[in-house]
């Protein structure tokens, strides 16, 4: 008997290889297991196209309304993919979109699995990052300057008061020159985020930036931010976790020497850099997930690579592929577990962890992709094509009681 899931969840089907795997995924490990209300959204690029890319913009929609998205990781168009695809323009990443209707902070959290050592060896719990995921350099207006000039940041009050003038640099030859901003209630509902988080899942909380540099864009991260946790400090103490402030370079170092189990809450640009090389640190970007959280507690979930393209192209060629599908079967357990949570709905949220312990077991186990295969300790002798693997995590599901 299939287990009944309450309220429906938002599926947004994506891109290349990631395509191929989602749907293995769902056709092998979720709709035998689940009675389940998906409203499909399908943001293949093809797609978007054809919509002028407004099915991302109603599958964001969506999930405003169910409350709990899942998405496939999707092409965001170059002029090489305008070409390639012959696509009617450069269309804007949907992630992207997605978070600016959602307003919300990105976590990105690595699965940690006994046999896959960190490349930093004193790592041993997991560096959650959590990504401001709006503004700054994301949202800025830039220029070429083209020869001798001013550039000035100029503030025209809506009140009619007087305009504030900043000179930014004399040019005295050619150069670039930018602007960008946040706002206050962005940097905010990104500092409560983080700290429900930190919290929730009992972790230090961290967040650094380069206020001795800028005093005023940093600093005004950083002031926000201790307002916040400033507020929370009851909850703190009793969870038992620590809010610190740290300039940025400092928590870099801070970080690597640690054992891990923090929550490193970041500005947009470090949080995009940051959690690349966290992932990477941890072994494979394919054990990366992402769950962008909103601030009226809507919840998107994603594997944190992209469509791997290379994979693609040769399972276009009929070559066989080992592409890690474990980021894309957390993607789903991160989405159920939390309707269960939300529905109170227990099985749910029981079928979501047996599923992810199926997915261990069969790792641990050594059956695994080729990218983890490459940094397995102790070694294993051959890796398995994604659809072999897939096919061990369902077998191990089956056999798991609770299914
Ligand atoms: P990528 O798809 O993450 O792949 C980069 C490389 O990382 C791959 O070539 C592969 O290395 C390795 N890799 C990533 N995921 C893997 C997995 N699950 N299993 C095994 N190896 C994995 O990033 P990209 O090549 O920069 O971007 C490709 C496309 O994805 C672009 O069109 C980009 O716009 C899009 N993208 C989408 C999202 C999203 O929707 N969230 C995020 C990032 C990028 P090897 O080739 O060495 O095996
Ligand atoms: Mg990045």
């Amino acid at each position: 008997m299939p287990i009944k899931v309450k309220n429906p969840i938002v599926e947004m089907d994506g891109d290349e290889m990631a395509r191929v795997i989602w749907h293995m995924i769902k056709e092998k490990l979720i709709t035998p297991f689940l009675d389940l209300d998906i409203r499909y959204f399908d943001l293949g690029i093809k797609r978007r196209d054809e919509t002028d890319d407004r099915i991302t913009v109603e599958a964001a929609e969506a999930i405003k309304e169910t409350g709990i998205g899942v998405k496939c990781a999707t092409i965001t168009p170059n002029a090489a993919r305008v070409k390639e695809y012959g696509l009617k323009q450069q269309w804007k990443s949907p992630n992207g979109t997605i978070r600016s209707i959602l307003d919300g902070t990105v976590f990105r959290k690595p699965i940690i699995m006994k046999n896959i050592p960190p490349a930093v060896r004193f790592w041993k719990k997991p560096i959650v990052i959590g990504r401001h995921a709006y503004g700054d350099i994301y949202k800025c207006a830039e220029f070429v300057v083209e020869g001798p000039g001013t550039a000035e940041l100029v503030f025209t009050p809506a009140s009619g008061g007087e305009k504030k003038v900043v000179k930014v640099h004399d040019f005295s030859g050619k150069g670039v020159a930018m602007g960008m901003h946040n706002t206050e209630s962005s940097i905010r509902s990104f500092a409560k985020a983080c700290i429900n988080y930190a919290i929730g899942e009992k972790i230090d909380l961290w967040f650094g930036a380069k206020d001795t540099i800028s005093k005023q864009y940093h600093g005004f991260f950083r002031d926000v931010f201790g307002e916040e946790a400033e507020k929370a400090k009851e909850k703190f103490d009793s969870a038992g976790v620590k809010y610190r402030y740290l300039l940025i370079d400092d928590a870099v170092a801070q970080v690597v020497k640690s054992e891990g189990g923090m929550l490193w809450a970041c500005m947009n640009y470090d949080g995009d850099v940051m959690s690349d090389m966290v992932a990477t640190g941890f072994g494979s970007l394919g054990l990366m997930t992402s769950v962008l959280v909103s601030p009226d507690g809507k919840y998107e979930f994603e594997a944190a690579h992209g469509t791997v393209v290379r994979h693609y192209y040769e399972h276009l060629k009929g070559n066989p592929t080992s592409t890690n599908p474990v980021a894309s079967i957390f993607a789903w357990t991160g989405a159920l577990a939390k309707r269960g949570e939300i529905d109170n709905t227990l099985d749910v949220v029981r079928f979501a962890r047996t599923l992810e312990e199926a997915v261990i077991a069969a790792v641990e186990g050594g059956v695994m992709t080729k990218d983890l295969m490459l940094i397995a300790e102790p070694k294993v002798s051959k890796f398995a094509r994604t659809e072999e693997f897939i096919d061990a995590v369902a077998e191990r599901l089956k056999q798991r009681p609770g299914k």
